[in-house]
């Protein structure tokens, strides 16, 4: 069913009978051509693209939960591509035009809202900083815009801006960034992939990896053995535990980051706004929330859940920069698992095992990748070639000392 204006008034006259399921719950078959392995946003974008941009058929994707349970339905929904590393900047704006144009290409409501993103300036030398880094991204053909103390007052009158232990001198704003309803995104994505025959198997948990020479043939799951041509991972926080279990140790540590929402208010926050001086970003959602957050846990955890000395630290960082939000009330927070690379930047790369394939180390950003993310895997497992802008997204940058180091990104969060 094609979901349209028209769809929504006829099902409105009609009692609502003929709506169906967005995606089927098939069993796991004994064989595909290729297994994606987590169906979070990443995995779920791969399998879509594999089957509508690379004429695959035969696709699995095995989430051992439920999809968007992950982060893609955990985090803060910004989406931007202001990157200061060629590494980065064309692959997060290639991900950028792929948002502009993804509610049509899925046929799915996905909020797409381009409200525009703003990073605060208060010192010299991060001006110098952002000045930098918005020429390299109009070089790269990205839009950036830097803004005066008043440009950014007569569109946030109530932020701190004198009275501040970080007083405000300017700002880097992109304004096609903005935000994505998150969970759309993962539900989108999966009505996509389903109508072009892929599988997505739910409360299907890969234990294992079966290597034959070399080559790895399938996976065993919670709900037996699947095999496969070629399998993707894309599980996020969990992949140091996953390729655990074929020996590979990443280098990427899991960290919560936590995220935190308001009760509902009017609308107050016209754009999403970052405080660097003391790593605080809010936006407001649709519904009137506020929707913000900070820092990372500063040690490894697997647990999914938020804590209160990082509410604490968030929520002062927020009442530095935005005092009135001390007037809202806290309606929730959560905790995700972050795979922080080293460098705090992604791998689309090969293993070295044959017909295994890696996706991850997303750190903060990974939302905001997810088209570009599914596209440059689908393309590397459909062609075995990197796609274009995803060339430095690999493994070996650590030996040869490649990195990709972009501020503000990374394990270490003391660093930003
Ligand atoms: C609080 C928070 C705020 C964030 N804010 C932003 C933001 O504003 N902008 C931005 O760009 N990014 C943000 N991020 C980062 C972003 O959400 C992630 O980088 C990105 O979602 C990770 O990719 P994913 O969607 O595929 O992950 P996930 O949704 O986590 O998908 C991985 C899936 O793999 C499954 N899985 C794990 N192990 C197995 C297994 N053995 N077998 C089968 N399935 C398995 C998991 O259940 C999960 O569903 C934020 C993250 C958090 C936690």
């Amino acid at each position: 069913m094609r979901y349209s204006g028209f769809q929504v008034i006829k099902e409105a006259l009609t009692g609502h009978k003929g709506w169906a399921p967005a995606w089927r719950d098939p069993e796991p078959k004994s064989q595909y051509d290729i297994v994606i392995i987590g169906g979070g946003g990443h995995g779920l974008a791969t399998a879509y693209y594999l089957a509508k941009e690379f004429g695959h058929k035969k696709i699995a994707v095995l989430e051992k939960g439920w999809i968007g349970g992950g982060n893609v339905g955990r985090n803060t929904t910004i989406v931007r591509s202001n990157y200061l590393l060629d590494g980065n900047a064309p692959f997060y704006e290639f991900a950028l035009k792929l948002w502009e144009g993804l509610e049509q290409d899925f046929n799915y409501n996905a909020m797409v809202s381009q409200r525009g993103i703003l990073n605060l300036i208060h010192t010299d030398a991060q001006r110098d900083a952002f000045i930098r880094r918005g020429n390299a991204m109009r070089l790269n053909g990205i839009d950036a815009d830097l803004l005066s103390v008043d440009e950014i007052r007569a569109r946030y009158p109530f932020l701190n801006f004198e009275n501040a232990r970080f007083p405000i001198k300017g700002g880097l704003a992109q304004h096609r960034g903005g935000t994505v309803r998150h969970d759309a995104v993962a539900w989108g994505y999966a009505r996509g992939a389903d109508s072009r025959g892929v599988d997505i198997i739910q409360n299907c948990e890969v234990t294992g990896f079966r290597v034959e020479n070399g080559c790895c043939t399938g996976v065993e799951t919670s709900r037996g053995f699947v095999g496969a041509g070629k399998i993707g991972c894309a599980v996020a926080g969990s992949s140091g535990r996953l390729m655990s279990k074929v020996d590979m140790r990443l280098p990427m540590e899991s960290h919560v980051l936590q995220a935190f929402v308001s009760e509902g208010l009017k609308p107050v926050l016209p754009g999403v706004i970052t405080f660097g001086a003391g790593h605080f970003y809010c936006s407001q959602s649709d519904k009137g929330g506020l929707v913000f957050g900070g820092d990372l846990d500063g040690y490894n955890s697997y647990a999914q859940r938020g804590n209160l000395p990082v509410l604490e630290d968030v929520c002062e960082g927020g009442m530095a920069i935005f005092p009135m939000m001390g007037r809202a009330r806290l309606l929730r927070m959560w905790g995700g698992i972050m795979d922080m690379s080293m460098d705090g930047s992604p791998i689309i790369d090969r293993t070295h095992i044959d017909g295994l394939y890696f996706n991850g180390g997303w750190c903060y950003g990974g939302f905001k990748a997810t088209p570009a993310s599914g596209f440059c895997f689908a393309h590397l497992l459909a062609k075995d070639a990197p796609h274009p802008t995803a060339t430095a997204f690999r493994f070996d940058r650590f030996e040869k000392g490649r990195m990709i180091d972009e501020k503000g990104m990374g394990a270490q969060p003391n660093l930003h």
